[in-house]
């Protein structure tokens, strides 16, 4: 099975990398030329190019461009695909791509490997960055079953697990657990740096450690991917920052009134809670 891989990334990179060692024939297309020349370097595919007439020999693509342009880049590798071949993405966001990309491709299948790192491009590219993570899949119910399945199988072989749902539950899920944490550690550095003491700002910038570093990870990662989830998911995504809102607001208020016993049960309530999300 050759596997086609658009948009050497973070995403793309990584993914070629494992699909390589794992002794699979991997095509690459990306926007630089300077990209692709680096991505044969580094064995993160065996050919690659900027003409997106190269998937014609693929049997399963993965696009992994920037969420904006996946719909336009779709449009332009269709022409180049072989009838049988199967079509899945790797977008963040599923609802406004499986709607966009599923009439035109009979053979798509919406996915979206849940891991990441805040870096970004080819050079963030690392192996086993799948390993034990769950890979959705948003199959509609014209998604053809064996094409549903390969992804679901190549998936397995980059040390995920599967998970299925509809693509407006994908967007519902995600934005709890992973676009609303970006804009809350994005609003938190944010607020770290209104800090009007310039030596106390210095001070704190000295003495950040893993708190911080975990705490703000995700909101000082890739800006670009960010402003997607925004744009892409809006209405989910507002919801959240809403719920959150509320939350923030009966924190303050618990701290303003001293009410410590219910800041301890809000505090004791969320310590319980949160290994079932993890
Ligand atoms: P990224 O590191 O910026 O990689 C995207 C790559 O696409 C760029 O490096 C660029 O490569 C290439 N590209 C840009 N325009 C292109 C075009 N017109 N044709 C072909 N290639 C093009 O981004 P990423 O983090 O891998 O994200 C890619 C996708 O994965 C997004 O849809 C995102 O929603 C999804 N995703 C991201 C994460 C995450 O945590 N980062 C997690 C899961 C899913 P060159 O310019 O160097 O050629």
């Amino acid at each position: 099975m050759k596997i086609g891989i658009v948009g050497l990334g973070l995403i793309g990179g990584s993914m070629g990398l494992d699909f390589c060692q794992r002794g699979y024939t991997v095509l690459g297309v990306s926007r630089r030329q300077q990209t692709c020349e680096q991505a044969i370097a580094q064995q993160v595919v065996r050919e690659a190019s900027t003409n997106l007439a190269l998937m014609a020999a693929a049997d399963v693509v993965f696009l992994c461009t920037p969420l904006a342009i996946l719909e336009s880049t779709t449009v332009q590798l269709l022409p180049h695909l072989a009838t049988h071949t199967i079509l899945t993405d790797v977008g963040s966001v599923k609802s406004p791509i499986v709607a966009a990309i599923t009439p035109r491709w009979q053979r798509f299948v919406g996915g979206h490997p849940m891991a990441g790192t805040s870096d970004r491009g080819l050079a963030a590219a690392q192996t086993g960055l799948f390993i034990d993570r769950p890979y959705v899949l948003t199959p509609t119910a014209t998604t053809p079953a064996d094409a549903v399945e390969t992804v679901a199988k190549l998936a397995e072989e980059l040390g995920s697990h599967r998970c299925y749902c509809r693509p407006e539950e994908h967007d519902r899920a995600v934005a709890w657990i992973s676009h609303l944490p970006v804009m809350v550690s994005s609003s938190l550095i944010a607020a770290c740096m209104q800090e009007a003491d310039p030596s106390v700002l210095a001070l704190a910038q000295t003495l950040a450690s893993s708190g911080f570093r975990d705490t703000s990870r995700v909101g000082g990662g890739n800006p670009e991917l960010g402003m997607m989830m925004a744009q892409y998911n809006q209405s989910a995504l507002l919801q959240t920052l809403r719920t959150y809102q509320q939350q923030l607001e009966a924190t303050i208020q618990q701290v303003e009134q001293a009410d410590w016993r219910s800041l301890e049960q809000r505090l004791t309530a969320t310590h319980e809670a949160r290994s079932a999300f993890l």
